[in-house]
């Protein structure tokens, strides 16, 4: 059996660690590139939402590799994502593949759901082993989510553009290798001081920027034409709303338990939304509502075709909070030249924005 999982971020590393400490053989699929988008386009029905074109982009590549038991999330929701697993693995099938589908049904059965889809695939290893692994998995996501919210601060006032992306990628790969939770604890330790040494601009008053949008465009870098980075190169700060090590703790373990992370987001949005409409569209909303006096710009991520954040991007230039945003459509038409110049430009509203606000508080003073 060859397991594999299509790309979301780095969320490999965890299914990576976990079935390697199982025994279980786990391909990580090729980076996603041009290529992936190009297999999606040809084997997509054309109005699908760019996760369900990346992903079976991503799985048709695995299957070439030799991978033949295939994860994908699926489950209840007023998300179509749910249905995306048995449309993929009906159309790898029609492609020759000899592939089994297996859908992790964890809106339904949360951590539990998640541990017997791994025990049936690590042949029926016994319970403590499977929680270990897991739980290894997990503190490696952990790591990685907390390296990334330092480069996410350093990016933006860094002298030498770039350092902290080299940093992350090589923080990346020392997490990945890390056999055990003391080597992952050192490398985590190791990229945090070498990213509080990198030189910075001891003047630089960065601009705030929230990313809020759908989950897998946020999480998959590719899909949006690595927006924090380039927000990085123009001396942004990014505050992305989504980490993938905290959606799983909420998710899997504390919702189940009744704690709610999003039920401030779900009450900011109320007075203009008042129920999900699916995917992350309310919370979309509620993010513009609930950072409006901490933010100077919100950055939104709109999947083309994909309803929620088209209902969220119609409803946010309504509110009464007034905070810019720029909402970027991501589908497989997305080109960077051109985002860049809208970047740009948000960016240069935004300075000005605080320039005159600065300038309105001093005349207020005198
Ligand atoms: S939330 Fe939107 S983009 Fe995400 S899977 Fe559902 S329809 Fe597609």
């Amino acid at each position: 059996m060859r397991v594999a999982l299509p790309h979301m971020g780095n969320l490999y590393i965890a299914f990576k660690a976990a079935f390697g400490r199982l025994g279980v053989e786990y391909i990580v699929p090729p980076r996603i590139t041009r290529r992936t988008m190009s297999l999606a386009v040809k084997y997509s029905p054309e109005g699908l939402c760019i996760p369900f074109k990346l992903t079976l982009g991503n799985l048709i590549e695995v299957a070439e590799l030799g991978a033949d038991t295939l994860l994908m999330p699926g489950g209840y929701g007023t998300c179509r994502l749910g249905y995306y697993a048995r449309v993929q693995e009906q159309i790898l099938l029609d492609m020759g593949y000899n592939i089994e589908m297996v859908q992790m049904g964890v809106s339904e059965q949360k951590f539990l759901g998640l541990l017997r889809m791994v025990k049936r695939l690590a042949n029926d290893a016994p319970w403590p082993q499977i929680i270990s692994a897991v739980r290894f998995g997990i503190k490696k996501l952990s790591a990685v989510d907390r390296v990334e919210r330092v480069v996410q601060k350093v990016r933006a006032v860094e002298i030498e553009k770039g350092t902290a992306n080299r940093l992350y990628t090589r923080a990346i790969e020392a997490i990945d290798e890390a056999e055990d939770s003391h080597a992952l604890r050192e490398a985590e330790a190791d990229y945090t001081l070498r990213l509080g040494r990198v030189a910075v601009d001891p003047g630089a008053c960065p601009l705030i920027v929230g990313v809020t949008g759908e989950f897998y465009v946020l999480l998959e870098p590719f899909s949006n034409l690595d927006v924090e980075s380039e927000l990085g190169k123009l001396g942004v700060e990014v505050r992305r709303t989504t980490f993938i090590s905290e959606w799983t703790k909420f998710s899997m373990f504390l919702n189940p338990l009744g704690i709610d992370e999003k039920e401030k987001i779900h009450r900011a949005a109320l007075p203009y939304l008042k129920r999900d409409i699916g995917g992350d569209g309310w919370e979309s909303i509620g993010e513009k509502v609930l950072h409006s006096g901490e933010y100077d710009g919100l950055v939104h991520l709109a999947p083309f075709t994909c309803m929620p954040e088209v209902i969220a991007r119609n409803i946010m230039p309504r509110t009464r909070e007034n905070l810019p945003v720029l909402t970027i459509i991501c589908d497989e038409q997305i080109a960077k030249t051109g985002m860049l110049t809208r970047l740009e430009a948000f960016v240069d509203l935004l300075e000005r924005k605080r320039r005159v606000g600065n300038t309105n508080k001093q005349r207020v003073a005198v």
